[in-house]
């Protein structure tokens, strides 16, 4: 029988509202992983323990609340995200000092629900980066084999879920940051459709790309937390008027049968690792026994994706990063001549080697006389690539293809060489660009080392996606717990 701190979020739910466990008891029990694991993976960035068991026992002492569907359960927050009173950081010394004084609107969703919100999860700089070596304060590692990454940007949200440390993470995805660390821990991760979630609060990094949405150990588990943060919301105007279906009923009857799988042939290309492609094959295969229909399909822009996504990611962050002046957020570097002195000395000292190189080449893209060369070329091939999802996307009831081209790597390895990074993100982006939900999901592993598989939707399908998730989870060995 697995530990306290290994249930599911599903099986701890029903345990609170039953009173076999109680509130502070979970709560302190993931505190207690957190001290144990914490030295080796260093998945988060602050720990409110105080706050969270005061929280805990004001619970107890209530009652369990059927009303709110997450009563109780321990949760922790991608630290992009605003926390009222709860330093938020984006892992940047930009920002190491400031405590938000209000909430998200999905951290308000959280705590209305009931959830006991643990701690700030670690992550690359302001979401730049795929294996949270770019935090500005430390890396974290892969619980399955601490030399690994663990993926990125929301690396501690998926180690915090795999590692034991809470129940469910709130991640954000802008090309791939909740799916790729999902795929490279091992746990399931959802970005929702573009719209379905609120990025009120949600410190910007790509607006148009960026969308929130739940890690967590489970297909059912995360359709939960997708159920109380979907919806809109009058404080962002891009957030969709479209009603919030019910994502966990009808789970149970989830099956394969009859299903469409288009299988896109440009992601099983020569880019992708050979031992990565048999396990996705095999996967294929028992969906087919299962009773789903594969479709071989073309996704052809797909190799323009990356050099896209970058031009749109880095445009969009050289400008909401402007903000990070030394004036009205943040750090301010004090022993400066005159006020140019001080934008230049605060940003160069407050801001990271990843985030400055994308401020730059944002800032070039944008200037005159290369805004229609890059920008707006760029726009128009984000909208071919969009055009060919929804073609595709006609024909079947999702496409279904590898998150990422390797397993995690060890720690180090591209640190000279941000363009093979960059490479790394092949598979995820295109979905951002196009603003369609992705479910990542672990299918299988190498050499002890997670594998996942994402299934991509239409837009405002995720009660689909979730389903199919759901029927084909249960073809899957599962991995198991880490060797912590
Ligand atoms: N790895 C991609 C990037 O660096 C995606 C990051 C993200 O989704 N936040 O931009």
């Amino acid at each position: 029988m697995s530990a306290l701190y290994y249930k599911s979020l599903t099986e701890i739910i029903k345990a609170l509202q039953a009173k076999t466990v109680s509130v502070t008891e979970v709560t302190r029990a993931c505190l207690d992983r957190m001290t144990h694991v914490e030295p080796t993976l260093g998945a988060m960035l602050a720990i409110a323990s105080d706050t969270a068991l005061k929280e805990a026992e004001a619970m107890d002492a209530a009652g369990p609340d059927p009303a709110k569907p997450l009563w109780g359960v321990p949760v922790t927050i991608k630290d992009v995200i605003l926390t009222q009173g709860l330093r938020t950081t984006c892992a940047s010394k930009m920002l190491e000092h400031f405590v938000p004084p209000y909430d998200a609107f999905v951290t308000q969703k959280l705590r209305e629900a009931g959830c006991v919100i643990l701690g700030k999860t670690n992550m690359d700089e302001f979401a730049m980066g795929s294996t949270t070596e770019n935090s500005g304060f430390h890396p974290t590692r892969n619980p399955w084999n601490p030399s690994r990454v663990p993926g990125g940007s929301s690396g501690g949200a998926a180690v915090a879920v795999v590692a034991g440390e809470s129940y469910a993470s709130l991640g954000t995805d802008t090309g791939g940051s909740i799916r790729q660390p999902a795929a490279l821990c091992g746990c399931v991760g959802l970005k929702p459709t573009y719209g379905r979630v609120s990025r009120y609060g949600v410190i910007a990094y790509g607006s148009s790309l960026d969308q929130v949405g739940p890690l967590a150990r489970s297909v059912e588990d995360c359709a939960r937390v997708l159920q109380v943060i979907a919806g809109s919301d009058p404080h962002d105007v891009t957030s969709a008027p479209i009603d919030v279906p019910d994502y966990v009923t009808g789970l149970a009857e989830a099956s394969l049968k009859g299903v469409r799988l288009g299988i896109p042939k440009e992601f099983f290309d020569k880019g992708l690792d050979p031992q990565v492609a048999a396990v996705c094959e095999e996967t294929l295969k028992a969906c087919e026994a299962a009773g789903a229909t594969l479709v071989q399909v073309s996704l052809p822009h797909t190799s323009a994706a990356i050099a896209t996504y970058y031009i749109i990611a880095m445009a969009e962050a050289s400008s909401n990063l402007a903000r990070y002046d030394g004036v009205r957020f943040g750090f301010r570097e004090k022993d400066v001549s005159d006020l140019q002195e001080m934008y230049v000395q605060s940003r160069t000292t407050g801001l990271g080697q990843e985030v400055k190189r994308r401020i730059m080449l944002g800032a070039f893209v944008l200037s005159s006389g290369y805004y229609d060369a890059y920008y707006r070329k760029a726009a128009q091939v984000r909208r071919i690539i969009r055009d060919e999802y929804v073609t595709v996307l006609d024909t079947v009831d999702a496409i279904f293809c590898p998150v990422s081209p390797v397993t995690a790597w060890p720690l180090g390895s591209h640190a000279d060489d941000p363009l093979a990074m960059y490479l790394m993100d092949a598979y995820t982006l295109s979905l951002n660009l196009a603003g369609l939900p992705g479910l990542s999901l672990p299918v299988g592993s190498i050499d002890g080392l997670p594998v996942g598989m994402q299934l991509i939707g239409k837009a405002f399908s995720e009660a689909e996606l979730l389903k199919v998730g759901h029927a084909l989870e249960a073809l899957v060995t599962p991995l198991g717990e880490p060797p912590l």
